[in-house]
């Protein structure tokens, strides 16, 4: 744990304690779209499957790479990030979704639906850590925020193009 760093949140009015739970639930959320999208690529079949299955691979790198941030901060809060993905599920705000339809629009339909979940997810943490009271975190939420903002997007986008067919 940083002392001084957290001292900062600390004294910005942060409940340091409540804003790691928070992480925590963010991170639970980012390790299973993490997998949601990693098995989806593996099973999808349909029109345009190559370029879905590439932009859902990309997409779960990116929430891995979510994960990491979520992991580093939390850690310098002085917290721990969840150790045991029995706990994902426990704690996740925005659930898992099966793949059990393979086709690209149902993929797509339940991917959106993740990140739409995401967006709400990381606006609230934005709220919570409002500019000035943890300008670290807020920083890093903003980050994240922007990418799940660029995610949807490109699905609705590949959902247009496969619904032109
Ligand atoms: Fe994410
Ligand atoms: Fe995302
Ligand atoms: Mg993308």
């Amino acid at each position: 744990m940083g002392k001084k760093g957290t001292e900062i949140a600390q004294k910005g009015g942060i409940n340091v304690k409540e804003l790691i739970k928070k992480l925590n639930k963010a991170y639970a959320d980012e390790w299973l779209a993490y997998i949601q999208y990693w098995t989806g690529a593996q099973v999808i079949e349909g029109f345009m499957r190559p370029d879905v299955q590439k932009e859902l691979m990309e997409h779960a790198g990116e929430e891995l790479g979510h994960a990491q941030k979520l992991s580093d901060r939390i850690i310098q809060l002085g917290g721990s990030p969840l150790l045991d993905p029995k706990d994902f599920f426990k704690e996740t705000n925005c659930g898992y979704l099966t793949p059990k339809n393979f086709d690209v629009k149902a993929l797509l339909k339940q991917n959106i639906d993740g990140e739409r979940c995401a967006i709400a997810v990381y606006n609230d943490i934005l709220n919570y850590v409002k500019l000035g009271k943890d300008p670290i975190t807020f920083h890093i939420i903003r980050g994240i925020l922007g990418d799940e903002i660029e995610h949807e997007q490109d699905l609705e986008d590949l959902q247009k193009d496969v619904n032109s067919k």
